[in-house]
């Protein structure tokens, strides 16, 4: 049996069963096979979940902020997987065969970058730096490169071309964007996944994928404040969430 309610155009189906559970989100089914719903959990991991801990209200911030984003890159013609928001920590996804790359792109050097390369923290780069990380848990996400993605059979040429395209346009409008708010976006992940045979933006954006530094102090506020125990994570995140908010209303 299935139950559909017509809902500000958008047909919104019956959730379905839990079809996966990551670190932060769980994924279930609906009656409608081209498309799911993505709940957002509070549950906290870093350093491929050897940390643990919870943030509490992340799960609905990092709803909430993903939604403004997904559906402000929408208007500047970038296809995501987003259809709407349907509750504090659900949303209405498109289904995605996921490519398993995950797509990093800094504007200013930290974290892994520092890490591998010595630049310091906080040196403005010359032009964004894009980075591809093999989706694997069990190999800790290793930064692999073009011909290893064709010999893993990840994503053709052409796939990548696409996706490359479509993170550095999405860095320059969010860049744009989250200077109007007076923070400086130092870099962020992306995933993407193909629905029928297009290739779209997906999982989210919030201060769990993205490093925010506010502008004039370099005070964080993003999931750094967890992985650092900087304290008042929480407080970071709700930030986020009124500026993006204010920006956008
Ligand atoms: N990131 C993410 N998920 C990951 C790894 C990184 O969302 O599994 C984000 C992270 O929040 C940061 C950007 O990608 O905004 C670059 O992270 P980096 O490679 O510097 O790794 P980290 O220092 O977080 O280990």
């Amino acid at each position: 049996m299935t139950t559909m309610v017509q809902e500000k155009n958008v047909t919104v189906p019956k959730k379905g069963k839990q079809i996966y559970e990551g670190k932060a989100k769980k994924l279930f089914e609906t009656d409608n096979p081209d498309l799911v719903i993505q709940e957002f959990k509070d549950d906290a991991t870093a350093f491929n979940a050897k940390k643990r801990g919870t943030i509490v209200g992340k799960g609905v911030i990092n709803n909430k902020i993903s939604a403004m984003l997904f559906q402000l890159l929408e208007k500047e013609s970038v296809p995501t997987h987003f259809v709407k928001l349907l509750s504090d920590r659900e949303m209405l996804v498109k289904r995605l065969e996921i490519v398993k790359v995950e797509m990093t792109i800094r504007n200013i050097a930290a974290g892994g970058l520092t890490r591998t390369t010595g630049i310091p923290e906080g040196t403005k780069l010359k032009k964004p730096v894009l980075e591809y990380h093999y989706k694997s848990d069990e190999l800790d996400d290793p930064l692999i490169n073009m011909d290893h993605i064709r010999e893993l059979g990840i994503a053709t040429e052409e796939e990548m071309k696409q996706i490359d395209k479509m993170t550095l346009k999405v860095n320059e409008l969010l860049k744009a964007f989250f200077a109007k708010a007076k923070i400086d976006l130092i870099d962020f992940k992306l995933e993407f996944g193909r629905h029928h045979g297009k290739i779209l933006l997906g999982d989210e954006i919030s201060p769990d994928t993205c490093r925010f530094w506010e502008q004039g102090t370099g005070r964080k506020l993003d999931k750094d404040r967890f992985r650092r125990d900087l304290g008042d994570v929480e407080g970071a995140y709700e930030e986020m969430l009124k500026r993006v908010s204010e920006k956008l209303s």
